[in-house]
């Protein structure tokens, strides 16, 4: 009897280690590091490309898109999601949450079909849950089908959606999302907390956003590289200064800027464009000027992953 009582509290000892060891350990894996094109373009020749033909990862880049292993947790699907995750060793895909409805988040959607059997018509007993934050949803219902797809796949019972609304938490086993809407107001960013570790996840579309008072430190931020206005090497102006893409878009020295506002632990710059032309070799250049000068970040390459 006592024997029994022992084994038993033993057991239960062990299943709340293990939970919290859940809790604890985060790898988080960018399995796609390129911004809306992808590194190889196609039918570019431009050294860029070619060099990413021959070379593969690091010098090519899919578009972007971030998974968090142990939680299960997909952020956005580029088109080549497909791709991205046979490379990985995922195995399942629980949740998806998605950042904006911007084509290159969002048209690999279709990969939730992937793990439907079309032949035996059988109800799913393992749909992925589509979180989407409030501020989302007026493009997923207004752009690309996306939200008439969805309506599909969840008439088909492969997806259930769930919307958060701002403000709100989402809790995965031991891990708390909490989306973060941008100055853009129909993008999020993420912060994911787990028992003892704190991510910032923000994909893309950074412009004018600040860092709110009250987020304290994380041990990550990925954050988007932005658009590179000057080569970060040479310093000689890429963009003229009166291109449209400048009012649209967050530049690299901005992102550095809200990079120092930050009280993060490491800091990696993902959502990289083929349209800076700059390689994989050129990025570790601007990584060690960078880190010469104290600040310290790693750009993202195709799978790379963070433990922390
Ligand atoms: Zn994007
Ligand atoms: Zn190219």
């Amino acid at each position: 009897m006592i024997e029994t009582l022992f084994i038993r509290i033993i057991n239960v000892l062990v299943l709340v280690f293990s939970f919290n060891q859940r809790g604890e350990d985060m790898i988080i894996e960018l399995l796609g590091s390129g911004g809306a094109i992808p590194i190889p373009r196609p039918l570019c020749n431009c050294n860029i490309c070619k060099e990413a033909r021959i070379k593969g990862v690091p010098y090519s880049r899919m578009g972007p898109s971030v998974f968090i292993h142990d939680i299960n947790l997909l952020i956005d699907t580029p088109e080549d999601i497909v791709h991205q995750i046979n490379r990985s060793n995922i195995e399942d895909i629980k949740y998806c949450i998605y950042s904006h409805w911007h084509p290159d988040h969002t048209m690999g959607r279709r990969v939730f079909e992937m793990n439907h059997n079309f032949r035996s018509y059988l109800p799913k007993d393992n749909s992925t849950k589509i979180l989407i934050p409030e501020g989302v949803m007026p493009g997923f219902r207004e752009r690309l089908g996306i939200w008439n797809h969805f309506e599909y796949f969840k008439q088909i019972g492969i997806i259930e959606t769930i919307i958060l609304s701002d403000n709100s938490e989402y809790k995965i086993d031991n891990a708390v999302i909490k989306p973060i809407r941008l100055k853009e107001e129909y993008v999020y960013g993420f912060l994911i907390e787990s028992l003892s570790k704190r991510v910032l996840i923000i994909m893309d579309e950074l412009i004018g956003w600040e860092v709110p008072k009250d987020l304290g430190k994380v041990d990550l931020a990925v954050l988007p590289a932005g658009v590179f206005e000057f080569n970060p090497i040479t310093n000689v102006r890429n963009l003229p200064v009166d291109t449209p893409t400048l009012k649209l878009e967050c530049t690299f020295l901005e992102t550095l800027h809200i990079v120092d506002n930050l009280n993060a632990d490491k800091i990696v710059l993902s959502h990289i464009e083929e349209l800076d032309k700059l390689s994989y070799d050129d990025l570790i250049k601007v990584e060690e000027i960078y880190r010469k000068k104290g600040i310290d970040f790693k750009f993202a390459y195709d799978g790379m992953k963070l433990e922390i």
